[in-house]
């Protein structure tokens, strides 16, 4: 015990390369990502919607310079199928490869099947986040190599993960390496509520489900320890990367795509909303109903972390090319009937707004959510001056 846990053994502080990679998550790509997902439907597992959803992910890695290429030796995207029902879905794989433990895996994971609604929260939220790490972390050298994993069949009971941990981690002698399970599931906030506070969950028995807690409690605990070490970093992230705008309270893995991993006795923490929302497996979940400013500053933390885990380099001289922020500004959805979202990174702005005769339609300061209902059909322009800098956006009002 004592030899395993020395393989564990890392001094954390804080590093300001990792906070500045973690800056580069962007809150106009959170909302983006978000309405996106919400647009592809539900996503239940073997259906249309789904594998359009997988298809939107993969594109989504590629864009980021991933590729589908069997040849290719790093940066690969691969796909595992499954069968649910008579019907084919498939898990979504990513891997950038470490340099100094190629064969040791991070694990960054979060599901992309719904059910019964669009799951923007449920768990769009963890899909967003983990994009945009796959997007900023592509070109940044870590010592262990990372999986950015997207499981389906989670909401039929963890289908994807399962059959992930049957068939490739187990598939070879010995089975896969794994560091480190990081699963993110539902990181979406509820709409309107002080969302300050996330858990992060660590190996153990869970306090519920009580009907859950006597199974786990069968699982094995040699993990737990090093579950620990690795959710007590995670949680210092929390305080040493976030200026405190999420703060970090202990809680159990239970109930997602963790669960096969740790039964099979692989390393497991995650993440989940402090304020627990009550629209996930509903029709109602929905962009509106959850909160992305939430999902950008859990993401941010999330980011760093991931650069702990996985040891990422604190010097700027490997194949990285930092682009630093700039201003950019999304509006969605677009045509409009009622409210306009702005995606926009900063917090203080000034809005105005044109119709297509060059009247000014509208002002407003530091306003991300534009009623625009009184607004005539037609095609309008939004100026927003940021930072000195001027952007312009067009949008479409469409009864
Ligand atoms: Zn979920």
């Amino acid at each position: 015990m004592v030899a395993l846990l020395s393989t564990y053994s890392y001094s954390q502080s804080y590093t300001q390369l990792y906070q500045d990679r973690a800056n580069l998550l962007l809150q106009s790509n959170i909302n983006t990502l978000l309405t996106e997902f919400a647009n592809l439907g539900v996503k239940t597992t073997g259906s249309t919607q789904n594998n359009n959803a997988f298809t939107w992910l993969q594109n989504k890695y590629v864009s980021y310079g991933y590729t589908t290429s069997t040849t290719a030796t790093d940066l690969k995207i691969e796909s595992q199928s499954f069968t649910y029902s008579g019907k084919t879905s498939k898990n979504i794989i990513v891997t950038k490869k470490g340099t100094k433990y190629p064969d040791t895996y991070v694990i960054i994971c979060g599901h992309y099947d719904t059910i019964v609604g669009p799951g923007v929260n449920d768990n769009g939220s963890g899909v967003a986040i983990i994009l945009e790490m796959a997007r900023l972390l592509k070109n940044v050298p870590t010592e262990y190599s990372i999986k950015f994993i997207n499981f389906s069949g989670e909401e039929q009971g963890l289908l994807g993960s399962q059959a992930y941990v049957t068939n490739i981690v187990n598939g070879t002698t010995p089975k896969m390496n794994i560091r480190l399970v990081f699963n993110l599931d539902e990181v979406g906030g509820v709409a309107g509520a002080n969302n300050n506070k996330i858990y992060c969950e660590k190996d153990g028995t869970p306090t519920q489900p009580t009907s859950m807690a006597s199974t786990y409690a069968t699982y094995p605990s040699t993990n737990n320890a090093a579950s620990n070490t690795f959710n007590t970093i995670l949680m210092n992230c929390f305080t040493l990367y976030n200026n405190g705008a999420v703060s970090p309270v202990t809680s159990y893995i239970e109930r997602s795509d963790y669960m096969p991993f740790d039964k099979n006795n692989d390393v497991s923490i995650g993440l989940y909303e402090y304020n627990q929302s009550s629209h996930p497996h509903k029709s109602t979940d929905t962009y509106a109903n959850m909160d992305p400013i939430y999902v950008y500053n859990v993401g941010k933390v999330a980011t760093a972390a991931v650069q702990h885990f996985a040891v990422a380099t604190t010097s700027t001289l490997g194949t990285e090319n930092i682009k630093p922020s700039e201003v950019r500004l999304s509006l969605f959805p677009n045509p409009v009937q009622d409210y306009l979202y702005l995606g926009i990174d900063e917090k203080e702005f000034d809005i105005s707004i044109f119709d297509s005769t060059g009247k000014l339609v509208h002002r407003s300061k530091n306003n991300q959510m534009i009623n625009v209902s009184s607004f005539s059909n037609g095609m309008y322009i939004l100026h927003a001056q940021i930072k000195g800098e001027k952007v312009s956006e067009k949008f479409i009002v469409k009864k």
